[in-house]
């Protein structure tokens, strides 16, 4: 029997200035966490709780449920310490503003059932709610009163927690209807794997991971998407790397005077009329000639100005009067011209100890050239990914070899590796694995052993051949995130993440279907190798288009794949056909995503000339 659970995360704060300052050991928040993973009601296992201290400030515990709530989407937030009433207690205070929506009930039966124990609980301010998609409940700081309190609201939180996780879908009534058998049980921990292998026969006939929006889904990407370590590398090899350590100009550029044209090198102040010549001035060369009035000396573009002149005639501003050969002997300067009239000043283009590039910069073919030009050849950059491309499936050749009955090609490999590339990360061939346990784990574990990341298609939905995420669970203790998501294409998109000898790898395992495999691609594993690699910005860029054509929506939030057309002026989009998600051709020239909503009561299309928004994929 498996369960529909959401994988529920929990995290408990102490809020306490002597514990966080180490005066005093904290008993209060290992109680809860312990108290949380012996009951059975809620399913938890270690590795899903997580803990931490702070002092009695309104800032300190504030960070920490905005963290938990907003970015890790924790299910269940305890709160212990800090309701009482004397001056430092605050944590209702930093709680209540955070709040979205008040659980009063919460509140009561614990106070409630509280003076039934002692008549102190009077003097306990908690405050319990919900923010986001996370239930927040602060308890009493006493190891005694928080255990207790926490028993007292058990019996509603397994369902509380599933109306959240079902408020995290956003999109109830849609999900139910999808997913009719979601009513989720909390079950033990052997009981919770959803992807146990059973005879075909017994096999569930409904998914039993719970759909998410792609929001909530991409959250839970990259919260668990971690920037790597920093390496020293040659600069050329660093092109679209992230810069981890500000570069510093150790000499000024130009290192000297330096003139912007081909002409003469002047003393301003002689202005025009004829000119004896000097040797000349070429780049490359420090000038050994020293100008004086009624001289001027011949000058290269680039070349250092000679000692003496302060400013440059181009050579289009003077006459031959006197010369033979290669040798100039009269000139006629025929303008005028101020100090510094084209010369370059020392440091003008970048001064000594000027901050050239700050870390955290996209290095990109300027950048580079910056760097070149005050002579750096290696930088710190942060690491980029590995990631291992797997396809799977027993229908599935590679090009070269011969096709049997009923076999494909493997097209998902080749674009799953040029993509990766294309994001800057460094791609590896795992071949194809076939729909079997074995042949899975084999692959699965070379790919954990040799990769940061791990990106396989196929085997992900309800065949009797997607033994993918069993295999996960069952063989890799790897922790699924997700396994459905609530958006066409890609509704089998599965994320799971495995301790691998100690360190946390990311697995994502997308559709088999060629365009739910790049377009899913796209949603998530692009922003998270962007993360990884320290991109401040890991998104998809995002812009507003015009429709080129009405558009009729799906009952899911629906990633169109549309060509852009700026020729008119404002960005037009068009459909690339047929939206199939075996059409590849439909991927060919996209160069954006539209993100249509899934069709309602109010609205189940668009017209021409409508502005939707749409994440750019293509030529940017
Ligand atoms: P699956 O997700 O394994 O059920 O596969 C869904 C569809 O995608 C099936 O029609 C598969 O044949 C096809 N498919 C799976 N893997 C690949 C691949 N690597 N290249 C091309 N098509 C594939
Ligand atoms: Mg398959």
């Amino acid at each position: 029997m498996s369960t529909s659970e959401v994988k529920a995360r929990f995290g408990v704060l102490t809020v306490s200035d002597r514990c966080s300052s180490g005066q005093a050991i904290d008993s209060s928040g290992p109680a809860i966490v312990d108290t949380l993973l012996h009951t059975d009601q809620l399913g938890v296992v270690t590795g899903d709780v997580i803990s931490r201290c702070v002092p009695d400030q309104v800032n300190a515990i504030q960070e920490v449920l905005r963290e938990w709530a907003d970015e890790l989407g924790l299910s269940l937030i305890l709160t212990t310490g800090g309701t009482g009433f004397s001056p430092r207690d605050v944590t209702p205070e930093a709680t209540r503003p955070l709040i979205e929506k008040e659980a009063p009930g919460i509140v009561v039966a614990m106070v409630s059932k509280s003076l039934e124990v002692t008549p102190m609980a009077m003097l306990s301010r908690p405050v319990a709610g919900v923010r986001g998609n996370s239930l927040i409940v602060n308890l009493p700081g006493s190891k005694k009163g928080c255990v207790e309190c926490l028993q007292f609201i058990l019996p509603a939180l397994p369902h509380a927690l599933d109306l959240l996780s079902d408020n995290a879908s956003a999109v109830t009534a849609t999900h139910k209807s999808l997913c009719p058998h979601h009513h989720s049980k909390h079950l033990t921990d052997k009981k919770r794997d959803r992807s146990s292998f059973v005879p075909l026969t017994q096999r569930s006939r409904h998914s039993l991971y719970p759909l998410f929006p792609v929001d909530h889904a991409l959250s839970l990407v990259l919260s668990h998407s971690h920037t790597l370590t920093t390496l020293t590398r040659p600069l050329h090899t660093t092109l679209d790397c992230v810069l981890n350590e500000r570069m510093i100009a150790s000499r000024p550029l130009p290192p000297w005077p330096a003139s912007i044209k081909d002409g003469y090198a002047v003393l301003s102040s002689d202005g025009p009329g004829e000119r004896q010549v000097l040797s000349g001035a070429t780049a490359g060369e420090m000038p050994d000639c020293q100008v004086v009035s009624g001289f001027v000396s011949r000058i290269t573009t680039g070349a250092p100005l000679p000692h003496g002149a302060d400013a440059v005639v181009q050579v289009e501003d003077t006459e031959l009067v006197e010369g033979e050969g290669d040798e100039e002997r009269v000139v006629r300067i025929l303008e005028s011209v101020s100090p510094g009239t084209d010369v370059r000043a020392v440091g003008v283009d970048i001064a000594e100890g000027e901050e050239v590039l700050s870390g955290g910069v996209v290095l990109g073919p300027s950048e580079l050239g910056l760097l070149a030009s005050l002579g750096v050849t290696e930088v710190k950059v942060v690491a980029t990914p590995t990631v291992a491309v797997l396809s799977t499936g027993n229908e599935v050749v590679s090009p070269g070899e011969e096709l049997g009955p009923g076999q494909i090609y493997d097209s998902n490999r080749t674009s799953l590796l040029a993509a990766v590339r294309k994001a800057g990360a460094t791609p590896l061939d795992l071949g194809i694995a076939r729909d079997n346990r074995e042949s899975l784990v084999e692959k699965l574990t070379e790919a954990l052993s040799t990769a940061d990341v791990v990106v396989t298609s196929g085997g992900v939905s309800m065949g009797e051949k997607d033994l993918l995420k069993p295999v996960l669970e069952n063989d890799f203790q790897a922790t699924i995130h997700f396994g459905r998501v609530l958006m066409k294409p890609g509704k089998p998109t599965t994320f799971a993440t495995v301790d691998w000898r100690g360190v946390q790898k990311l697995v994502f395992a997308l559709p088999g279907n060629p365009v739910s495999c790049t377009v899913t691609f796209h949603l998530f594993v692009l922003p998270a190798l962007r993360k990884m690699a320290g991109h401040t910005h890991p998104h998809l860029p995002r812009i507003t288009v015009k429709l080129g054509h009405p558009v009729t929506f799906d009952p899911r939030p629906e990633y169109h794949r549309a060509s852009l057309d700026w020729s008119s002026g404002a960005p037009i989009a068009t459909s690339t056909g047929s939206q199939c998600s075996s059409r590849l051709a439909s991927m060919r020239s996209a160069d954006l995503l539209l993100e249509l909503p899934a069709s309602s009561e109010g609205q189940r299309s668009m017209e021409k000339g409508d502005r939707v928004t749409a994440l750019v994929i293509g030529k940017h």
